[in-house]
């Protein structure tokens, strides 16, 4: 690349499932609105899930494109729609990734931890590409997640249900050993041919990017990069980028359901009656499970859209019976409820003023969609680093009521009815029966929502970490 002056390029080379894909393209899209000259690494398969908002994006004069890695004939990787498990193998992508580099060294590339392979591949060209990661989660799930490995605090209690303290971090977090992940607790102790840590330490990169923002978690992001040692860019919400109904309703998929009839149902809706419950883009809940939430939903006597995505099917058996009966005609004919199967329009839902709640499974961008909206929260995790989140949640920033999830559970094993209708019901009443509790969380939220609005205009926090990697990575170039 040459001189000074010209725009970084950088490139961005997302994992193939919907919560890692969809915030590293809104990322790539937001250093294009930067001035930076983006492009997106990507099967010709996975292009189709967001190449029109790259096209808009392109006819509003931003310098932002796709490049498709083409694969030998016969190889391709799994058809994910939207859902690729962690464990995804992308290691086909290799040869192509390296030519590709070798060819046209970029100023950088940032890529998905999830390509587990793409750090030892891309150092080990010796071109000196600088190397970016991003893991998707924000700094408290991963400050509380090392403290964990480097404590180990639930090596001092008995019980899987005894709470123990997180050491060393700014605020008092306690979890249970229910609540982590199995394949942690099985490493830790030793291993026992179970799934091991997912991610070796990686002391090579650039330094991570993070879809955060300072204000939301800042004791976390100072400890992050202080106490653990990390140089990280703040960069988000970067789903804030999706500013046309277009981009928000095609965000990742296209939506099961056409949006003007969601838009027009919410219309007819007073102002915070909504709840809106999704589980994003991953998790497959038990027919018995989605029947206590209609239960639970049901008697709560809020309105109410309901995301279902994929239902679990245990071996021989089909979906069950997962609403009561009469469900379904109950709703439409009281107009309480709209359930969506498949996919939802999210941020155009979450963003619309008759939402008030928002049930999530805390996923890291939920999180931060909810947040980013200003609506408070049920949190219900099951997974990954759910239950971390969950505490940022409901601890730290106050925005949300736990329904009271204990267990967590692998992606891969059956799921179970955890939590049942009167828990449900409970929750939900809590956060939408306008109690003095509820009105605070919705006032913290709304706070909320307008820091992450300002960190992402000209002048906020993470506008300007944006410029600062930018500006890094161009004082990087050598003089020609
Ligand atoms: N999402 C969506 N519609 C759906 C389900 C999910 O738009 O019906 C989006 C959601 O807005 C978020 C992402 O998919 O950006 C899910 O990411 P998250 O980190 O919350 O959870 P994961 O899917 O990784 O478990």
């Amino acid at each position: 690349m040459d001189s000074k002056s010209s725009p970084v390029e950088m490139f961005f080379f997302p994992f193939v499932g919907g919560g890692h894909q969809i915030p590293l393209i809104d990322m790539a899209r937001m250093f294009a609105a930067h001035g930076a000259i983006p492009t997106i690494i990507t099967t010709p398969k996975h292009a189709l899930y967001f190449q029109k908002s790259i096209l808009r994006d392109q006819q509003s004069g931003r310098a932002i494109s796709i490049h498709t890695l083409q694969l030998p004939e016969g190889v391709d990787l799994p058809e994910t729609n939207m859902s690729a498990p962690p464990s995804t193998d992308t290691s086909m992508l290799l040869e192509p990734l390296r030519n590709l580099l070798l060819q046209t060294r970029p100023d950088c590339i940032v890529h998905d931890s999830f390509h587990r392979w793409a750090a030892d591949a891309i150092d080990n060209l010796g071109i000196g590409i600088p190397r970016i990661v991003f893991n998707g989660n924000g700094c408290f799930p991963r400050c509380v997640q090392e403290n964990i490995h480097r404590f180990k605090p639930h090596e001092k209690v008995d019980s899987d249900y005894e709470p123990f303290q997180i050491p060393d971090l700014p605020d008092r977090i306690e979890l249970t050993k229910s609540q982590l992940p199995m394949f942690r607790i099985r490493h830790m102790n030793g291993g026992d041919g179970g799934p091991k840590r997912m991610h070796k330490p990686d002391e090579k990169n650039f330094g991570v990017v993070v879809n955060s923002f300072y204000e939301l978690e800042s004791t976390y992001v100072e400890y992050f990069k202080k106490e653990l040692g990390n140089r990280a860019w703040l960069v988000g919400p970067v789903s804030l980028c999706n500013r046309g109904v277009d981009d928000k309703a095609e965000r990742g998929r296209k939506a099961s359901i056409d949006e003007q009839s969601i838009l027009n149902w919410l219309n007819s809706k007073e102002p915070n009656s909504v709840l809106y419950i999704s589980f994003g883009s991953l998790a497959r809940l038990a027919p018995d499970q989605l029947l206590e939430i209609a239960y639970g939903l049901e008697s709560s006597g809020h309105s109410f859209i309901w995301v279902v995505g994929e239902i679990f099917k245990s071996e021989g058996k089909t979906d069950g019976n997962w609403l009561p009966a009469g469900f379904e005609e109950r709703i439409k004919e009281s107009k309480r409820g709209m359930i969506i199967r498949g996919w939802a329009p999210q941020l155009l839902i979450l963003e619309h003023a008759a939402v008030g709640g928002f049930v999530t499974h805390c996923g890291w961008n939920s999180t931060l969609e909810g947040v980013s909206a200003g609506v408070p929260m049920v949190t219900w995790p099951i997974t990954a680093e759910q239950f971390s989140n969950e505490k940022l949640i409901t601890d730290v920033l106050k925005i949300g009521v736990k329904v009271g999830n204990l267990e967590w559970a692998s992606w891969s094993t059956e799921p179970t009815a955890a939590v049942g209708r009167e828990k449900v019901e409970v929750a939900v009443r809590r956060l939408m029966g306008g109690g003095e509790e509820a009105t605070e969380m919705r006032r913290k939220a709304r706070e909320l929502r307008e820091k992450a609005k300002r960190a992402v205009e000209d002048g906020g926090s993470s506008y300007k970490d944006a410029d600062a990697l930018i500006q890094e990575l161009n004082a990087r170039r050598k003089p020609e």
